[in-house]
């Protein structure tokens, strides 16, 4: 009889792990993957991640990057300006270089813009044929006992399991209900994300503007069927500004977004409908319990102001197949805090740094105090005329650290 591990989220970072976990435990362990989500067609998203270079050698060791790589666009270089809306000129303060230095290919792009819905559709794919067992339900309840837990299905079933995975995104009822603490707060700002298509080539560039009332990032995106150029954004507004600007006529909101956007690219038009997302931070106090791991959002909420918040849940993903594995290798139980207390000590100091840098860029960047914006200017000034600090950066961004997981590296667990 195997031993089961259940997942409970078919979010990208669910289905990267049961993906992970079925490629290397085979038929030694039953992998259950239930989200209600699974009952229909994915939900219609038109977002587009900044995967970064371990995440994308992840996917790559699981076999799913091929399908993901031909609607990619590499970032080939990255230019960060501080300015106000009105200013014309937008003097640029730091200048990444696109590639990673150091350690990993020569040449190697730090992270490739890609659809999530791309993503999603080739883990599911993949999932579904190398056996996880996937159950359009939702997780109601899992109890944990001494040598298993049990897990009360929506749909009245209850599945025994060695493990529980909590996967089910920020407003995890898994944590909550395991009694594990959660320290957040809103940022009272929203991201309002939408597809631009622009007259030039963006010639691979990813652009942050530091705006007082936050950043505007304009991020690559592959060019349409028909050639047309096109870039995603990421719109930071105070919430109820959000919500103002989302409620203007197309044309109105169109100005809004040039007088932020600019015209380096020539005339745009907003392809997608703008859709705003409330952002907040959050941090769960463990991110294991008693046969128990939390895993992406369920773990941690950061400030997309650099586009971690997933790769810092595909990393999870590769800390926590890696102990999960090994566990299993040994002959130990997988759900025991023996095997799970790698993953914690492996991702904790990781995800909080990440956390408290997010955070602290986003209050240093949005306002506009005037000594604030000569001290950050100063300071991207000093970054950028300092290549080994830059390197770190860049680094940092690829998701490159000396001790990282076997599957960030691209190699099998
Ligand atoms: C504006 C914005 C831009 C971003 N840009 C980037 C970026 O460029 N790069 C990046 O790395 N990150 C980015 N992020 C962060 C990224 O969106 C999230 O970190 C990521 O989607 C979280 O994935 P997840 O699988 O952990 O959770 P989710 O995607 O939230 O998935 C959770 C799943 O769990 C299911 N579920 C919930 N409860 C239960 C239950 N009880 N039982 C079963 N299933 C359940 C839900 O149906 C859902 O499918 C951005 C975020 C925002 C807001």
């Amino acid at each position: 009889m195997p031993m089961r591990i259940v997942i409970a989220g078919a979010g990208l970072a669910g289905l990267s792990l049961a993906l992970a976990l079925k490629q290397a435990l085979a038929d030694s362990h039953e992998i259950v993957v239930a989200d209600p989500v699974l009952a229909g067609s994915p939900r219609p998203d038109e977002r587009a991640y900044a995967i970064s270079a371990a995440g994308r050698r992840m996917f790559e060791a699981l076999g799913v990057w091929g399908k993901m790589a031909d609607g990619a666009q590499p970032i080939t270089d990255m230019v960060i300006t501080d300015s106000r809306t009105r200013d014309v000129v937008r003097p640029i303060y730091l200048t990444f270089g696109g590639e990673t230095a150091g350690a990993g290919p020569a040449g190697e792009p730090f992270a490739h813009m890609v659809w999530s819905k791309v993503i999603n559709a080739e883990l599911g794919k993949a999932c579904a044929a190398s056996g996880v067992i996937m159950r359009p339900d939702l997780v109601r309840e899992a109890r944990a006992g001494a040598a298993r837990t049990l897990v009360h299905l929506a749909s009245g079933e209850s599945l025994g399991a060695a493990l529980v995975v909590a996967a089910d995104g920020a407003r995890s009822r898994l944590r909550e209900q395991a009694g594990i603490g959660w320290v957040g707060w809103s940022y009272g700002q929203s991201g309002i994300v939408a597809t631009i298509g622009h007259e030039r080539d963006h010639g691979g560039r990813a652009t942050e503007h530091f705006l007082p009332a936050g950043p505007f990032a304009i991020l690559p995106l592959p060019d349409r069927a028909d050639g047309g150029h096109r870039s995603s954004i990421v719109w930071t507004e105070a919430t109820a500004d959000a919500a103002a600007l989302l409620a203007l006529h197309p044309e109105d909101l169109l100005e809004e977004l040039e007088t932020r956007f600019g015209h380096q690219l020539g005339a745009n038009q907003i392809e997608t409908p703008a859709k705003a997302y409330p952002l907040s931070f959050g941090m769960a106090r463990r991110f294991i319990g008693e046969r128990l791991a939390l895993l992406g959002d369920a773990a941690h909420v950061i400030h997309p102001i650099a586009g971690q918040g997933l790769n810092l849940g595909l990393k999870d993903v590769a800390g926590l197949a890696e102990a999960i594995v090994d566990a299993a290798r040994l002959g130990l139980d997988v759900g025991s805090s023996a095997a799970l207390a790698p993953y914690e000590q492996a991702r904790r100091f990781d995800t909080v740094a990440m956390g408290v840098v997010t955070d602290g860029l986003n209050k240093l960047f949005s306002n506009d105090l005037a000594p604030v914006r000569l001290a950050r200017d100063l300071g991207l000034g000093l970054v950028d005329r300092m290549p080994g600090l830059k390197d770190l950066f860049i680094a940092q961004a690829a998701g490159r650290s000396p001790s990282q997981p076997r599957l960030l590296r691209g190699e099998p667990i």
